[in-house]
Formats: C-alpha cells, structure tokens, sequence
C-alpha cells in the first residue's frame, strides 16, 4: 500500500478520536479525487492488523467487483463476497464486500466488529433497520462519502467527519483547477421543484430547445479548445439531441447513459482519451465508473442540488498529464445559484429539519464578466480571465442574445503569446487558399477572434489544428443563425 497522503492521515486520525469519544455512526467526507478508496483501504488494513471483521457495504451490485478490484490493487487480498453464486464467496475472510440489495435479503448477517457503508450519502431503510438490530448497536457503523449533504442524514450518523475539501484538494495540487464561463442563460421560470430539485419533464422541456442547444455547441466550438469534454444534459432526449447538433457542426460527440453497458462505456471513454471522439454528450452517469481524462465540461443540466452540481464539476478536476485546469461552460446558472463547488463546505450533517428552517449558508457572490462571461467572485475591479474593466455608463448592445460591450475591445490577446496569434493567422491564411476565399476574410476572422486587425504578422500558411477549424465552424452557425432571425 502506498504512503498516505496528509489528508488521509488525517481522516484516519479524525476517525479514531470520534470512535474513542464514544461515536458509533461516524461519516466521513471526502471528495472526488481525494483518494477516498485509499483511505477506505487503509480503515479496512487497520482492522485487519486488529484481527477484527469488516463488513464493506456498497449501494449497487454492480460495484461489488470493481471494490474487490480497487482493494487487491492497495494489496488486501483476504476478502470475500456475498452474492449469490459470486465465485469469492468465502465466509471465513475477515472483509466481506457486499450490495446493500443482497444483504437486505439475506436472513442472517455474517459478524462483524465494523461496518463500512459505501456512497453514503445514498440511504436504505434497511441500513436503519441494520443499526438497531440486537448485537449491532455498539457495532461501529462508519460512513463514507464524497458529499454526505443528503436530507436527514443526521438522524442516522452521529459525527461528520471532513477529511479534507476540494478547495484544499486544488489548493495542495491533488485536483486540478477550473474556470467558469457562463456564456447562456436558460428560463426556468415554468420549472417546479421536486424534492429538492427541478422537475425533471419540465426541467427537459426548457433546456431542450433548438436555440440553447445550438449555443451549447456554438459557444464549445469557439472557445472550447477542442478539450476532451463531457457534456450533462437533462434527460436522454436532451442529450440525443445535444450530440446530434454536435455531430451537425462537425464534431465528433458520443453518448452515454446509464443504461449503457459498462463494454461499451469504457469503449466511450477510451475514444475520448484517443481524441476519436471530441465530446460526450450524457445523462446520470456520475457516481459510478467514469474516471476519464475530462478537460472541458459542458453543464446544460441545471440543479438545485450541491451533491449532484459537486459531482458533475468533481468530473473534471482530476489531474492528467499536460492538464492545466478544466474549463466548464455553465449553461444553466447553476453557478449563479450554488456558487462555486469549492464554496461549498458543510460543517454539520443535515438533521432533516423543514426547508424554510435552514437557510442556505451565505456564499461569495459571484460575477459574470460581460465581455468574456468568465465568473468570479465579486470583490475583484476587472475580469482575471479577459482583463475587462466594467466602465461606468458603457453602452451595451443586444447582438444574438448576448450581452456585448461596445467601446472596449475584448483584450483576449493579452493572455495568447505572439507565436499563437501568428498560428492562428497563418491558419486562417491556409484555409483562404484551400478553400478560395476573398482574400480579405482571414484578417477580418482574425480581427473577429482577437478584436484587433493581424498587423505585424506575416502571411506564411500553417495547416489549421482542430482549435482553429472548431472556431471557424462556430462562426458559420453564428452566421447561419443571424440569417435565420
Ligand atoms: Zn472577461
């Protein structure tokens, strides 16, 4: 097993105290990223080395497998299995892996001196039923979970426990950082709240229009980079659709959801990675399976829900070779509704109270920068992305929806070098040739890009990577959309 990383020592330590202090239902909250089946490896070795029984309990079926796989990969190999027929089934190992669904129906429980409930945040009744069974209430029963948040979880675990937080995981290198741009807003104004969260039919109805769905995929064109990107959308319908105006642009977008076998998902993925597919376009699939190489993430799903909203953007932040940061167009003011994930921090396990009694914790506010759409937290003078200063009475435009600031231009151009600006010129000069256009059109797309016409470049062709073909191509479905209103 590998050496412990500082925040998992530290959600070891945290662990033991609340057990010595008398807690017997502790949770433990620890984000995507942060190694959280390390320390689960690490809880289990420890009661190994104590000759005690764990019983790890994870919520599906179809993670019993990959849990037996992520525990042999830490070196644990003394375990067995409780499902039917599953060939590790061993009851004389000290661990014993098993689905919530199995156990539940099994009329005797085998011993155990500690219980690990997986996905926590996910609750059975039959785990209530569990704790207060004769002979297991002094057994120690410990969550674990990247967003323990859900309602009334308090009623059931006695002690949150926060191994660490993705702001500190950003912080200290272990994830990497994002940054937000939220280039459409969708209304939502007809759209109920269900259990805490939008309605989901309606929820489809108002995201699944023609025109948010083409700027999803004008907006990813231009600015997305041509990043390995997952786009959320609402239902399956949405993201049919958002893949096919993918596909329409030229974009290569695949499909997943959760009824996708998992051959096929990792085949998805493996595309992804190979850059064979540009983005894919999905619904549900969070929790389970997908750790892929992500560097753009594309929210058209809007939520009320911090657990869900945490785990999409959580999708993105892994670190991966030449990964500098993952960009998330936020097409559903999620951000302006929840704030950043990395405000979001939870002190207390929910008790399950009425709603009106516990008002949402006061976060940062957050702003939109009106020339690039980059959002960040209210108390800076200028955009950190574009560098933009709002100046007081500026004129603003309405051009296709969009807010645009006439007067000053989009300073872009200061974070690009000189030698990327010569590619895109040369890029735009190659594609004058190939394709025989006027000459004048790649200086007047590069003033397009860059707000500035290309004085001091020269106009040597480069072939155009696929950064600059995407970029020309959104220009087209802007142009055609103008035409079309
Ligand atoms: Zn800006």
């Amino acid at each position: 097993m590998r050496a412990a990383w500082p925040h998992q020592s530290r959600g070891l330590d945290l662990l033991r105290q609340s057990i010595s202090s008398g807690h017997k239902r502790p949770m433990l909250a620890s984000p995507t990223g942060s190694g959280k089946t390390g320390l689960a490896s690490m809880i289990v070795e420890g009661a190994l080395r104590k000759s005690k029984r764990v019983i790890f309990c994870v919520p599906a079926i179809s993670l019993i497998n990959q849990t037996v796989a992520a525990f042999r990969e830490q070196g644990i190999t003394e375990i067995g299995v409780i499902q039917a027929q599953h060939p590790m089934t061993d009851w004389q190992q000290p661990i014993q892996i098993a689905s919530v669904q199995t156990l539940e129906r099994r009329p005797v429980l085998p011993e155990a001196d500690i219980v690990v409930i997986d996905e926590a945040h996910r609750w059975f009744k039959f785990y209530g039923r569990w704790m207060a069974k004769s002979g297991w209430q002094n057994v120690p029963f410990i969550g674990l979970s990247a967003t323990p948040w859900a309602k009334g979880l308090g009623k059931h675990y006695d002690d949150l426990l926060v191994v660490t937080t993705t702001s500190e995981l950003i912080d200290n290198g272990f994830l990497a950082p994002f940054r937000v741009f939220a280039p459409s807003h969708p209304d939502l104004t007809s759209v109920g709240t269900v259990a805490g969260d939008y309605h989901e039919g309606q929820l489809a109805d108002a995201m699944n229009r023609p025109q948010l769905v083409a700027d999803a995929v004008e907006n990813w064109l231009r600015h997305g980079e041509n990043r390995p990107t997952l786009c959320f959308a609402v239902d399956r319908a949405h993201a049919k659709s958002l893949q096919q105006q993918f596909e329409a642009s030229g974009v290569r977008a695949g499909y997943v959801d959760m009824n996708t076998p998992i051959e096929e998902r990792d085949l998805v993925g493996q595309q992804l990675r190979k850059g064979a597919l540009q983005v894919v376009c999905n619904v549900g699939v969070l929790t389970t399976g997908i750790d892929w190489d992500v560097r753009c993430i594309v929210l058209c799903r809007p939520t009320k829900s911090e657990m869900l909203f945490v785990q999409i953007i959580g999708r993105g932040l892994r670190l991966a070779e030449g990964k500098l940061d993952c960009l998330v167009f936020d097409h559903s003011d999620t951000h302006e509704r929840l704030g950043f994930v990395t405000d979001i921090h939870h002190a207390k396990l929910d008790m399950g109270a009425q709603r009106q009694a516990q008002p949402r914790p006061e976060r940062p506010k957050t702003v939109e920068c009106s020339k690039c759409y980059y959002l960040q937290p209210s108390k800076f003078p200028q955009c950190l992305s574009c560098g933009f200063k709002p100046q007081r009475q500026n004129k603003v435009d309405v051009e296709d929806g969009e807010l645009f600031e006439l007067g000053a231009k989009h300073s872009l151009k200061n974070a690009l070098s000189h030698a990327d600006e010569q590619r895109w010129f040369s890029s735009l000069v190659w594609i004058v040739k190939s394709k025989n256009y006027k000459p004048g059109w790649a200086a007047a797309k590069f003033k397009d890009k860059f707000g500035c016409w290309p004085h001091g470049l020269d106009d040597t062709q480069v072939q155009p990577q696929q950064d600059v073909l995407n970029w020309v191509r959104s220009t087209h479905i802007r142009y055609a959309k103008r035409r079309a209103a």
